[in-house]
């Protein structure tokens, strides 16, 4: 399609080679939770309603994203289930020719009423944000949050037939005493149950105690089990995936921190106001709202910019790397 001189990619490649095909969406920077990780306790500055676009920009957004080759959008958040009207918007998503996944990433609060409605939007697969299996412990990390919800949307999501994935971000001394409960909800049911270390976004005190690296993770589990790689798939995105022998679902490991996964790293985000960014951890952005008055092919050139600004790798583990000037809720994970 084009040259590979000045940032222009070659179809869905960026300039390292990376085949750049799936779009990580927010709706919103508003969420019903305020998680330790995640944001500091007083929230963030949120953008005013002017700010955030239309769904039907969202979705001009979309069908360019798929013009340049993205297979696979995540509609994240903030919390994207506390947008009005996000189930027609999946619905139209889920409608772009050319787009094979449509997923959605959720703290789960809100699923129990929605499960259903967003299978019928042709949602598949629904990734839950879940930290803790103990009651007290979840609402501590999360700052409020009843885990009885959560559980109540993951028996919806599961009776709606929708395919389950489980993150939680470990961190020691909080909740990784819990790895090998979560890795056992893998063996008779069919969830990915993934594991990540926690990435020290807001750089609270003494983070890198918190990190527990994936290989200590992986050893924890291959103390108690017999722990048995799997292949990974064209769309899988950073997860190492494993099993439990024997078990029906899978384990999944992923490494920002002490192996990060730049190599093969396939996405670029845009955030509910229109923000795109090439990589979750640079500063860089280009504002898709001007385009969005412009004809579609300039907001595929924007987009272009975006996949050919894409940094080789992050550098999140360094001491020279400050609090990030984002938030992980703006940006959507
Ligand atoms: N509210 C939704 C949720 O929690 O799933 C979607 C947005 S949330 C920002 C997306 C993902 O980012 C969640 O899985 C969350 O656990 C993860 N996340 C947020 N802060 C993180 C951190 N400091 N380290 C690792 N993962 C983090
Ligand atoms: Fe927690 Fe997700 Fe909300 Fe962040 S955006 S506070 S991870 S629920």
């Amino acid at each position: 399609m084009h040259g590979a001189d000045n940032n222009q990619p070659v179809m869905n490649c960026d300039r390292f080679g990376r085949t750049i095909n799936y779009l990580r969406l927010s709706v919103t920077d508003r969420c019903n939770l305020r998680c330790s990780y995640c944001m500091p306790e007083q929230g963030v500055p949120l953008c005013s309603h002017d700010e955030i676009l239309r769904y039907e920009d969202l979705l001009r957004i979309a069908r360019a994203a798929v013009r340049l080759g993205i297979e696979k959008v995540r509609v994240t958040g903030g919390e994207p289930l506390v947008r009005k009207g996000l189930i027609g918007f999946l619905a139209s998503l889920n409608a772009i020719p050319n787009l094979a996944e449509v997923v959605l990433t959720t703290n789960g609060l809100l699923l129990a009423s929605l499960a259903g409605q967003l299978r019928q939007a042709g949602v598949g697969r629904v990734n839950i944000s879940l930290d803790s299996l103990e009651f007290d412990r979840y609402a501590k990390i999360t700052r409020g949050g009843d885990l009885a919800e959560v559980l109540a949307g993951i028996k919806a999501a599961e009776k709606a037939g929708l395919q389950l994935k489980l993150n939680m971000v470990v961190m020691r001394d909080i909740n990784d005493s819990e790895i090998e409960a979560f890795a056992e909800l893998s063996l008779d049911r069919s969830w990915s149950i993934r594991f990540i270390e926690y990435m020290p976004t807001i750089r609270a005190k003494a983070w890198r105690e918190r990190v527990v690296p994936g290989a200590e993770i992986l050893e924890r589990l291959q103390k108690k089990y017999r722990i048995v790689p799997l292949a990974t798939g064209r769309m899988c995105g950073p997860s190492r995936p494993f099993r439990i022998e024997g078990a029906q679902g899978s384990i999944g490991i992923i490494t920002p921190m002490s192996n990060h996964f730049c190599g093969s790293c396939n996405r670029i985000r845009v955030t509910s106001a229109g923000l795109a960014k090439s990589c979750l951890l640079s500063e860089q952005t280009v504002d898709l709202k001007p385009y969005l008055a412009q004809d579609d092919d300039l907001l595929c050139q924007a987009l272009r910019q975006v996949i050919g600004n894409k940094v080789d790798y992050h550098q999140m583990a360094d001491d020279s790397f400050g609090p990030a000037s984002f938030s992980m809720s703006g940006i959507g994970g």
